[in-house]
């Protein structure tokens, strides 16, 4: 929040877009307050009668697992991979997110530098890394 062109100023420029639809400002702002009609939320007021995850429930009963025990689910717990019902989704954009990152700061490197970009490709471990090298 204390970064520049981050927190709370970007939040008010956001909001204040009047490019940007209603519906992602309201959704934001209950992000934000902690409104968001997740089963925790909807459990603390009154019109639901378990906190647990719905996504995880799904995941579970999927796999024919039981669905004792599930994670309450908060807005933090459905955006995280940590819910069953969104890992896959999750870590899929964590990984785009990663990419487009690794890709620009390649694109960016100068010629100069010295940095070696060593999984642009392919993941690598440092057998695979001790193997490229020529000693
Ligand atoms: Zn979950």
């Amino acid at each position: 929040m204390l970064r520049q062109d981050a927190g709370r100023f970007m939040l008010g420029k956001y909001l204040s877009d009047k490019k940007i639809p209603w519906q992602r400002k309201r959704r934001l702002g209950m992000a934000m307050t902690g409104n968001t009609p997740t089963a925790s939320f909807l459990t603390k007021i009154g019109k639901m009668q378990s906190a647990g995850s719905r996504l995880c429930s799904i995941a579970r009963e999927a796999r024919g697992e039981s669905t004792d025990g599930l994670a309450d689910e908060t807005h933090t717990h459905i955006n995280s991979a940590g819910c069953e019902g969104m890992a896959t989704t999750v870590t899929a954009a964590h990984h785009s997110i990663w990419r487009h990152l690794y890709d620009s700061m390649h694109a960016a490197q100068k010629a100069k530098s010295k940095l070696k970009f060593v999984t642009l490709d392919k993941e690598s471990n440092m057998s695979t890394l001790w193997r490229r090298e020529s000693f």
